[in-house]
């Protein structure tokens, strides 16, 4: 296998993430895949501990560390937060995806507060638990389409509508709103508010029951005359900057790369369990010769991790882009769409190859099979990304394609 050095400094951040993985996330995996709902309170200790890493390292470790950088600093390759934050995700779901969901101050709302908040912002909220609500009974795919309004009302917004699907919910501290200050003003009036999870004007109407990642939970919720004050709107409030929506899309850049992550733990945590299931059964993978001259469980294995391998080295790329204050859009898609459908291919494959020992619950290779499809749906399905990318090669707006 291809197995590209990480960078030095970044050596201790990965090994301490995999040793978290390999002795607390593991031993508990099945545990909250179970208890779905109940707090995995195993990791109170643990986001302390990498809050702490995060400043020792001076980049993130977490979601919260992810800011991206205006600007190469002249020696043309910057290694920073994006791509320490990625390779901390990629061991700690190698461990369990389910519980790196639910990590405290790890939630994507922490990305687009540390991406776009001012320094008062970041001085106010940074350091808490957030999560992010954009999706809504009428608006998936096309986040456009989203019809929570906010009006300003003295020093106030208030803020109606509802969101759904909305990861880390109800145990987060802060929720990232996207509303629209006015409707009729489409795209452009489209801005993101924080709003404390204990607002009396936010409704927790139910939490869902899902196929996989059981371990993080996903509340559903009412805005109803929900007052936050002016300051929690992020980034600016003008209808006409033509910055406002696209600068929120532009956090996508950061935490798609981050989702990609996610997989290429999971994918490489199914291909190693199935390569130690497949020694045993006596099934030998020779990389030395071509994938032909195998026996067909080793070829397709070696056919997996090639795509293991493409996955992961698109993943690291958009995070280094970022870093480099490179523009990453159509990387970033396409490490997402990558990855995202690689890790559900891989991880069925695994199920598939391992026969019944993949079906059963002695082993996780079934838990990482259903948690895989969600790393193909949220932050962009792989039908979005693949639009996405499409229009940047074709040079089409999204009017042209859509
Ligand atoms: C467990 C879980 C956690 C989630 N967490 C969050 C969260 O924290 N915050 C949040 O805001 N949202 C969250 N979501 C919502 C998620 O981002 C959406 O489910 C996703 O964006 C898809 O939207 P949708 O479900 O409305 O599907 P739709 O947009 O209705 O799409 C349905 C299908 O049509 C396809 N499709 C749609 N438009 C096109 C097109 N133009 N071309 C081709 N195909 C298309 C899609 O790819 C998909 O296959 C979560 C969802 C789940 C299941």
């Amino acid at each position: 296998m291809i197995n590209l050095e990480i960078p030095k400094k970044f050596k201790p951040l990965a090994s301490q993430a995999n040793q978290v993985a390999t002795e607390v996330f593991r031993p508990i995996s099945r545990k909250y895949d179970e208890a779905e709902h109940s707090y995995p309170k195993e990791l109170d200790m643990l986001a302390s501990l990498i809050d702490g890493m995060s400043e020792g390292s001076g980049s993130g470790a977490g979601a919260a560390g992810v800011r991206r950088e205006s600007s190469n600093d002249g020696d043309g390759n910057r290694n920073g937060s994006n791509l320490s934050t990625v390779l901390g995700i990629v061991e700690l779901c190698w461990g369990d995806v389910g519980l790196l969901l639910s990590m405290p101050r790890q939630g994507l709302g922490n990305s687009a507060i540390a991406s776009v908040a001012s320094e008062e912002q970041l001085e106010r909220y940074g350091g808490r638990w957030a999560a992010m609500a954009i999706t809504e009974p009428e608006a998936g795919s096309d986040s456009a389409a989203i019809r929570t309004t906010a009006k300003l009302d003295g020093d106030e917004y208030v803020l109606n509508g509802e969101k759904i699907f909305v990861t880390s919910g109800d145990r987060a501290e802060l929720i990232v709103v996207w509303a629209s200050l006015d409707p009729s003003k489409g795209r452009a009036a489209i801005k993101s508010f924080i709003v404390e999870r204990d607002n009396p004007g936010l409704k927790l109407d139910r939490l869902e029951h899902k196929l996989g990642i059981r371990a993080s939970d996903t509340a559903n919720f009412t805005l109803q005359d929900c007052r936050v004050p002016k300051e929690a709107l992020l980034g600016s409030s003008e209808v006409e900057d033509k910055q406002g929506f696209g600068g929120a899309m532009q956090t996508f850049d950061n935490t798609r790369p981050l989702v990609a992550a996610m997989a290429v733990g999971v994918t490489r945590a199914a291909l190693e369990r199935t390569g130690e299931l497949l020694a045993e059964a006596g099934v030998e993978i020779d990389y030395a010769a071509p994938a032909l001259c195998q026996p067909a469980a080793a070829a397709r294995y070696l056919e997996m991790e090639a795509d293991y391998e493409a996955a992961r080295l698109q993943t690291l790329h958009a995070a280094w882009m970022a870093d480099n204050g490179k523009p990453n859009s159509l990387q970033a898609s396409m490490a997402k769409a990558k990855a995202g459908r690689t890790c559900v291919e891989v991880a069925l494959g695994c199920v598939e190859l391992c026969g019944a020992a993949g079906y059963g619950e002695d082993e996780l290779l079934e838990k990482w099979a259903r948690d895989a499809k969600i790393l193909d749906i949220f932050e962009g399905t792989q039908q979005i990304q693949l639009l996405i990318v499409a229009r940047q090669l074709l040079g089409k707006s999204s009017a042209e394609l859509r």
